[in-house]
């Protein structure tokens, strides 16, 4: 991964207004960067963003479709395809959720491809203070080709 990165942010409704904090919080960090956002995580995250910085964002902030209406699996499609490298995913631990399936899916392919995955502000504080934030990163990825190519 570039020093400029591809960062996905999501955040569940009852965890969007900590993700909000967060976002204006380290605004001038996360503008060096791409952002690609579920629909409703980023429409406020654009918001937030734009008036901290009072500058628009325009072209650094990708918007999915939201969560229960595919962004979720939008965004695992991304990262098997190698276009996301840090996910900050606020996931609501206290609510049951119509796209439970899709978060879990999303959980696993960010394993599957190890691509960081920050689920709580600690780990989001952690993450964005890493000084590989501002370096070149080549996360090693399990070789699956014997799985690719396994006998059936
Ligand atoms: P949203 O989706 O950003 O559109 O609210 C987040 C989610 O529930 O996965």
């Amino acid at each position: 991964m570039q020093v400029r990165k591809n960062i996905a942010l999501v955040a569940h409704d009852n965890r969007k207004e900590d993700m909000m904090e967060y976002v204006g919080w380290n605004a001038e960090i996360l503008a060096r960067h791409n952002l690609i956002c579920t629909g409703t995580t980023g429409r406020l995250v654009k918001e937030t963003l734009e008036n901290t910085l009072k500058r628009p964002l325009d072209e650094k902030i990708t918007l999915l479709k939201s969560g229960p209406l595919g962004g979720d699996q939008q965004l695992g499609a991304a990262i098997a395809e190698g276009r996301v490298d840090l996910v900050f995913f606020l996931w609501d631990p206290m609510s049951p959720h119509p796209h439970d399936v899709d978060v879990k899916a999303l959980l696993r392919i960010a394993i599957v491809y190890n691509v960081p995955i920050a689920c709580n502000r600690a780990t989001a504080d952690f993450m964005i203070t890493s000084p590989l934030m501002e370096k070149e990163y080549a996360p090693s990825i399990k070789d699956y080709s014997a799985y690719i190519q396994r006998e059936v």
